[in-house]
């Protein structure tokens, strides 16, 4: 297995000088273009990994996944989905047209930014705090890693640069689709994207949702069947927001991408895989992480979609 994945990396690191690092996040900018990494963690809990594995990103937009699984885990599936829908968007994942154009005012998904800053608002904690602890608990409980911690020079930048998720929060509150302290919301909102993790993380996280919430590192049950199984299948359609279409037909998994260049597929019964590569496409997916994942997609027999 690890010469399979060694073999995928190294076979995909000439594409990175075709992506760039996100610069919209000023810290993200100091990321290694360079970098390119892979695990599998069976539902048996077997890891393999190769290349930069100790490279540490910070999960962004793969967070998304934790908080929306806490959120159905405590608040019900009725609940969420009567406020934030479950289709893909065509639009980037920061898009605020969309939602502007058509009443009621709903995000189309979870998965983009405006509908995760949504699905957080509806979290039932008053101070932002809590909220992140919630989260990151569900995330070390995900990855089984209890030292996992908060970077919060990449917390702050985002924190001090970030107009558009502001535009998106306020937004959403002055058409009553969104109630309580915007501010409040983004301050853990933008603490949970800067959750620092490695490709073996990344790896476990995705073997959690591939057991049917359960984490076959610790066996400890993180999620029902249902919400694992709908967290796999909103990545499947919307993980890898207006890539998400020839995400499907170049690698078929559900997958989650991140700016920070992580990526985490699911593949239920088997086990997580992910990649990280802080290189991006235009997109802001990893170009070396897609790449490395069409690759092993081949050659093990990893497509469900
Ligand atoms: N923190 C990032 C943002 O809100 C997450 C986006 C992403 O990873 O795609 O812009």
């Amino acid at each position: 297995m690890e010469n399979i994945l060694k073999e995928a990396v190294e076979s995909s690191r000439s594409v990175l000088k075709k992506g760039s690092v996100a610069t919209y996040i000023p810290e993200l900018a100091k990321a290694d273009p360079e970098a390119l990494a892979a695990a599998f963690c069976g539902t048996d809990g077997a890891m393999a990994s190769a290349g930069d594995v100790n490279t540490s990103i910070t999960v962004q937009s793969i967070s998304k996944v934790a908080s929306l699984g806490l959120a159905l885990q405590m608040l019900g599936e009725d609940l969420i989905f009567s406020r934030v829908g479950v289709e893909s968007s065509a639009d980037p994942f920061n898009s605020i047209m969309r939602l502007e154009m058509k009443a009621p005012h709903r995000p189309l998904n979870p998965m983009i930014n405006s509908g995760a800053i949504l699905v957080l608002s509806l979290l039932p904690f008053k101070e932002s705090g809590e909220r992140l602890q919630a989260v990151l608990e569900t995330m070390r409980l995900m990855t089984a890693n209890q030292d996992l911690a908060i970077n919060e020079a990449v917390a702050v930048s985002e924190r001090d640069t970030s107009d558009r998720n502001r535009s998106l929060g306020y937004f959403l509150r002055s058409v009553g689709s969104m109630q309580g302290d915007v501010e409040n919301v983004l301050d853990s909102y933008f603490r949970q994207c800067a959750i620092e993790t490695t490709v073996k993380d990344l790896a476990v996280m995705g073997a959690t949702l591939a057991s049917g919430g359960r984490n076959p590192l610790s066996g400890n049950l993180i999620f029902s069947e249902r919400v694992a199984l709908i967290l796999r299948a909103l990545m499947g359609t919307c993980g890898l927001y207006d890539g998400s279409g020839d995400f499907a037909v170049r690698v078929g998994l559900p997958a989650k991408s991140g700016v920070g260049g992580g990526i985490v597929g699911s593949i239920a019964g088997r086990g997580g895989i992910a990649t990280v590569g802080p290189a991006l496409d235009s997109r802001g997916n990893s170009i070396g992480g897609i790449r490395v994942l069409e690759h092993l997609s081949r050659s093990m027999s990893l497509r469900v979609l």
